[in-house]
């Protein structure tokens, strides 16, 4: 079995250095808790920073951490107070933290922090190579190590690497105020698979990379740099039994007990999180008092157990939350306390495991509404810690955990008023409805727990790589080259059916009309220097470009998708009769999309209409076309028309018009003893189909294709002629 490399930030275990001494202590949080299991199932080695600072150990306390951390499977990254400092206090937690929550008044924007992201990623990245072996998968974690995708894929490209973020990938709109924007996608497409925890984030990101970087992709497969890269959503789950057995065990039991015993009033609303301002705890606590204030018959009979884990203590955000959350809090115990009932019990620590679930277990209502949360674990661990199955959770739309426990009070965190309302409704909820919807959920989070998730993503990242594997193996080898080269050498009646755009041209010159490049012509004139080649430019372009492009060269042509044909320089003939009434019906309908879709405009061509839409905002061009397809089919079926959707294109024509057909004229024409046909898209697929068996084929790019091959750009297809016109 081959072995993981897990990277993160911190390692699932954090170093402290109290009276001259080191200690090692388990993580708190989300990644640290749900790959804790595992870890014990695969061979896995952990790779992050263990928490303190280089300067903080000398030279033998080094040798004694890097020796305990080997024997729990972790690999230590040491890293100095100012990366530190810069890194993850900066960069991490100033820049990309809030502006991917959504906090852009938060975000910060400075050079020197950038600065120090990138540093660190690379001595993560150094960190791997010098420890990786052969077959090891390596996962990556989340928002620390973006870059470190794409400088392990320069160096080694034949790793797996998988990456996924744990935190909310944010709308275009505020992912584009970065400066560093196209860096950090560039970083993230190192990756065979990027996961995230919903699907929102996701189409945030595909979104994304079409818009700032012209990345399309395809049901979530993006060809980048002629490599298939996969995005999908994988939504984290916990270690289910480990908190659905708590209550059972003694240590959960006493802690039962001794709350039990402490909080004498009959409810308990519990409210847990770390102290960020991600997590609403103000707006939460500005509920609280509204639900109080609108429901005095529950003074003194409920009490809210607040807990806020101590969270980046060393940044400015923080210790003003921190500060207003304790004013709150006294402010309300202060209005509606009286002598031997404070509303909100207040805990400003990490509880243990037994301290927490037995905290879950008594409690009647969890109320987690953040403002935004990647996914917010602790919704999961509440339900799952119910083993009665007693207890409501009001969970906040913003978190991703809210897209998967539908059953549970869904809440807008902003909204006071529906909060108080959920809080009445869950205090009034009878049993039998609270068990109903924590059966239901209980069975969701049993079914996709951690070990499914780590186990999920691991098999789609094998997955994509075998998928990469076989694309590339469809690749031209140097061994079937060098086949079609020797059957060139011997053959006496050669044909060459060439797609002209993105194949002799590249593809980003698709719209232009430019004339073809030195480059282009040469490689043609060489072919053509030997009389026993027979060379066709298969086009989709006009005829007047055409001729006039490859004017004075011996070249014959196929126009407009087989519309028009040209052999011997004679004159321009039509496989069909110019067919042309079908056009006043389908233009008004393309003129009324353009009308609406910003950057499209209709092209009339002698035998068919092309909408083209490269010039429009992408994800919005795309939809429109999307919408233009769905009404065009049903009015063509009628009209014996054709629709193809190519390229930022849409093209109507009369059926029974395509390439293949056309160049039909030149492949029955005579015994050819070697025909090699090479195209990039949908229309060059159908020329495929007319070839006979011993014929050649090779699709430019990557994608499923009738072709014998693939091959990767323009160059190489240029190389290829370039090389077989030498062998003459
Ligand atoms: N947690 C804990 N003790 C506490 C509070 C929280 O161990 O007093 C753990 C909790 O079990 C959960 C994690 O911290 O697994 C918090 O994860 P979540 O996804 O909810 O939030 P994050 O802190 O990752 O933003």
């Amino acid at each position: 079995m081959s072995r993981i490399v897990v990277v993160s930030n911190r390692l699932p275990v954090t170093v402290k250095k109290e009276k001259d001494k080191l200690s090692y202590q388990q993580s708190v949080g989300g990644l640290a808790t749900g790959m804790s299991s595992f870890q014990k199932d695969y061979e896995c080695l952990w790779v992050g920073w263990p928490g303190l600072a280089r300067e903080q150990i000398n030279g033998d306390e080094k040798e004694d951490l890097i020796k305990k951390m080997d024997q729990m499977g972790n690999y230590p990254v040491f890293l100095s107070q100012s990366h530190i400092e810069d890194y993850y206090n900066g960069y991490c937690n100033k820049t990309i933290w809030p502006l991917f929550h959504c906090f852009n008044q938060f975000t910060i924007y400075q050079n020197h922090l950038w600065e120090a992201y990138r540093h660190v990623n690379q001595i993560f990245c150094q960190t791997i190579l010098d420890i990786v072996q052969p077959d090891d998968t390596i996962w990556i974690h989340d928002y620390h190590l973006m870059l470190l995708p794409n400088m392990l894929r320069k160096r080694r490209p034949d790793l797996t690497i998988g990456f996924f973020l744990h935190i909310p990938f944010p709308p275009t709109e505020i992912f584009r105020l970065l400066p560093w924007r196209r860096e950090i996608l560039e970083g993230l497409m190192g990756s065979d698979l990027i996961g995230f925890h919903t699907y929102d984030y996701v189409r945030n990101f595909l979104d994304t990379i079409l818009r700032l970087r012209g990345y399309e992709n395809s049901l979530g497969n993006v060809n980048y740099q002629n490599r298939m890269i996969k995005v999908d959503s994988f939504p984290m789950g916990i270690d289910f039994n480990r908190f659905y057995n708590s209550s059972e065990q003694k240590q959960t039991k006493l802690e039962i007990q001794k709350m039990r015993n402490n909080i004498t009033q009959k409810k308990i609303i519990i409210s847990v999180d770390r102290l960020d301002y991600t997590k609403g705890i103000l707006e939460r606590l500005e509920a609280f008092s509204t639900f109080l204030e609108d429901n005095p018959e529950y003074w003194e009979k409920v009490t809210m157990v607040l807990v806020a884990v101590p969270s980046r203590t060393g940044v400015l955000q923080y210790q003003q939350l921190k500060h207003h959350i304790d004013e709150m809090i006294g402010s309300i115990n202060g209005k509606f306390g009286k002598l031997g009932w404070s509303p909100i019990s207040y805990l400003y620590r990490s509880l243990p495991f037994h301290e927490l679930t037995a905290l879950y277990y008594i409690a009647d209502v969890a109320l987690i509404t953040p403002i935004k949360d990647g996914m917010n674990l602790i919704a999961k661990e509440y339900i799952a810690t119910k083993k009665d199955e007693k207890g409501v959770l009001i969970l906040s739309e913003m978190a991703g955990a809210g897209n998967e426990m539908g059953e549970a009070l869904i809440v807008n965190p902003n909204n006071r008023t529906q909060i108080s309302w959920a809080l009445k409704y869950a205090l009034n909820m009878d049993e039998k409805e609270q068990k109903k919807r924590n059966i239901s959920m209980q069975k969701r989070l049993k079914e996709y727990d951690v070990k499914k998730w780590a186990e999920d993503f691991k098999e789609t990242l094998i997955k994509v790589k075998n998928a990469q594997k076989n694309l590339s193996a469809r690749y031209l080898s140097p061994k079937n080259r060098l086949k079609i080269i020797k059957k060139y050498k011997i053959s006496n009646h050669r044909l060459f059916l060439i797609d002209y755009d993105g194949t002799l041209i590249p593809e980003h010159f698709r719209f232009k009309q430019n004339s073809p490049s030195k480059d282009v012509l040469n490689t043609i004139n060489l072919i053509n220097r030997d009389q026993k080649n027979k060379v066709v430019i298969v086009s989709g372009r006009e005829k007047h470009f055409l001729e006039k492009w490859f004017k004075n060269i011996r070249v014959d042509f196929i126009a407009e998708h087989g519309a028009w044909f040209r052999k011997d320089s004679t004159k321009w003939q039509t496989i069909e009769p110019l067919r042309k009434e079908w056009k006043s019906q389908i233009k008004p309908i393309l003129e009324l999309y353009t009308n609406r879709t910003p950057g499209s405009f209709v092209q009339e061509k002698e035998y068919s209409l092309v909408w083209h839409y490269f010039k429009t905002d992408p994800t919005f061009g795309r939809t429109r076309a999307m919408e233009l397809m769905d009404s065009l089919t049903y009015l063509t079926s009628n009209l014996n028309l054709e629709v193809y959707h190519g390229e930022k294109v849409i093209e109507i024509k009369p059926t029974g018009i395509n390439k293949g057909a056309t160049a039909y004229q030149w492949i029955s024409e005579k015994d050819w003893d070697f025909i090699l046909a090479i195209g990039d898209d949908w229309s060059d697929e159908v020329t495929f189909s007319y070839l006979p068996n011993s014929a050649y084929s090779i699709k430019v790019g990557q994608g499923i294709s009738e072709s014998k091959y693939n091959i990767h750009s323009s160059t190489e297809v240029r190389a290829l002629l370039k090389e077989l016109a030498r062998k003459s």
